[in-house]
């Protein structure tokens, strides 16, 4: 049980500022924490310090003695005296005490987060009514629009669950060349769109050099904004990723339970994937995180504890999509994950994350054409676009029967829920391959 006092955000005019304040503070023997900054307020630099306001004061006065500059100090809001109207309505018991407690942002109680994921039903409808709330405080109601060049299925690794694991020898694999990539991230560009999020199997013969010329390459030609979800690399070259251009990086955590983590992804451990999100971090990256809801063997429990973890690591993104079951896999003939339970992990996320990112996944497009749309409404402010050329499309069968979320159904549910699409989109219809 972690106790949250009310607390500051301290913003920095970069990153590297903010790593400088961060190592100040800490000498003098404060306990300053990085987050993603509230989006809106913090400027350029999407994470902040986050200090207990009653240490404010004195953590200012040591940046100043420090020699470092703020560019300005926010308090933190109190979302339950501005929610707490429609508390009225629930009844007493667990589901409204740990409402409250949440709301009130008092402590994150394993206990409470069990009761809101498990809710059903009427309770259900107000967890979803509150996290939608606090994502139209927090974040706003644009919902921001991504996409993603899935540009190489090959893969090194044997995730249990995943269509592009290295033993499923009958899937034909592609990797797209530095050319192509280009050239579809500059089509993708001329949609007006900021953020392409490059993504692959685990694949070493894109190598470091390799890497930086296709990052350099997009920023030169687009200027767009780069994710990376590339699996784990060698820790050196998070860093050379950064310093090439690339701004975020996705690397789902999957599970947080040690031995469910060992059992879906063989030969390696929790640890190391903790190790990995965290040098992320420490690299500059905007990180990325998530988990998926439904693998055999998980429970509330467990996916409390991801919450609890994704709230402790202060992660920026949180993808968080249900289990679908892939095609020559060993979990092949499993049913998918929960929507309900998927959309509660959305719904509880943002009521504890709340500044984070969190997409509505294609997954969950996938096994349920309504669910996108309902993740947005309950606490989700992201969607993500496949952007892959239309001849590997069909290769990157992460799982099966992958929905193909392309603009015009993106702004479809975006105007549906009378939210606001970004200014940044040039136009209404997609491109001829979607
Ligand atoms: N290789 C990289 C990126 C590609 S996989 C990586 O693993 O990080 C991207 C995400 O797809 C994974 O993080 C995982 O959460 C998700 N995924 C893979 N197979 C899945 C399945 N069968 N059901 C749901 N999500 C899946
Ligand atoms: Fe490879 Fe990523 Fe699939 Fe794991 S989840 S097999 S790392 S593509």
């Amino acid at each position: 049980m972690a106790n949250q006092m009310k607390s500051n955000y301290f913003i920095c005019r970069n990153i590297t500022e903010v790593f400088r304040a961060e190592k100040s503070l800490i000498n003098a023997g404060l306990t300053p924490k990085l987050v993603p900054a509230p989006p809106g307020q913090a400027g350029p630099c999407t994470t902040a310090i986050e200090i207990a306001a009653s240490f404010s004061d004195e953590a200012v006065n040591i940046l100043k003695q420090a020699g470092i500059s703020l560019v300005k100090v926010i308090e933190e809001k109190d979302n339950f005296n501005e929610l707490s109207g429609f508390l009225n309505d629930t009844p007493d018991g667990f589901f409204r005490s740990a409402l409250v407690n949440i709301l009130r942002g008092d402590s994150l109680n394993l206990k409470d987060i069990k009761v809101l994921l498990a809710s059903e039903g009427e309770e259900q409808k107000l967890l979803w009514h509150a996290a939608d709330e606090v994502r139209s405080r927090s974040v706003g109601s644009v919902v921001d629009i991504r996409s993603a060049l899935e540009f190489s299925n090959y893969c090194r690794c044997n995730c249990v669950y995943c269509g592009l694991r290295r033993d499923n020898k009958g899937l034909p694999r592609y990797r797209m060349s530095k050319k192509e990539i280009i050239k579809k991230a500059l089509e993708i560009s001329q949609d007006g769109i900021q953020t392409i999020i490059l993504q692959s199997g685990e694949d070493p013969w894109y190598t470091t050099a390799r890497m930086i010329e296709i990052i350099r390459g997009i920023k030169e030609t687009t200027g767009m904004k780069i994710t990376l979800s590339l699996g784990q690399r060698q820790p050196w070259e998070y860093e050379m990723f950064r310093e090439a251009g690339a701004s975020n990086y996705l690397l789902k955590i999957e599970t947080t339970d040690p031995s469910l983590y060992s059992e879906h992804h063989p030969g390696t451990s929790i640890e190391e994937r903790m190790d990995h999100v965290r040098l992320i971090k420490r690299a500059g990256f905007i990180t990325g995180c998530g988990n998926i809801i439904g693998l055999p063997g998980q429970d509330v429990e467990d996916i409390a504890k991801d919450i609890i973890w994704f709230k402790q690591e202060g992660i920026h993104m949180l993808g968080i999509g249900p289990f679908v079951p892939a095609p020559d896999t060993p979990l092949e003939k499993l049913g998918h994950g929960d929507v309900g339970l998927t959309l509660n992990t959305i719904a509880v996320s943002r009521l504890i994350c709340k500044n984070s990112y969190i997409p509505s996944t294609t997954a969950l497009a996938t096994v349920d054409e309504n669910a996108q749309l309902k993740g947005l409404a309950c606490g989700a402010n992201t969607i993500m676009l496949i952007g892959t050329p239309a001849q590997y499309r069909q290769k990157y069968q992460i799982y099966g029967n992958k929905k193909m979320v392309g603009l015009d159904w993106a702004i479809q549910i975006i105007t549906a829920l009378g939210r606001k699409t970004p200014d940044y989109i040039k136009r209404e219809k997609v491109s001829s391959d979607e």
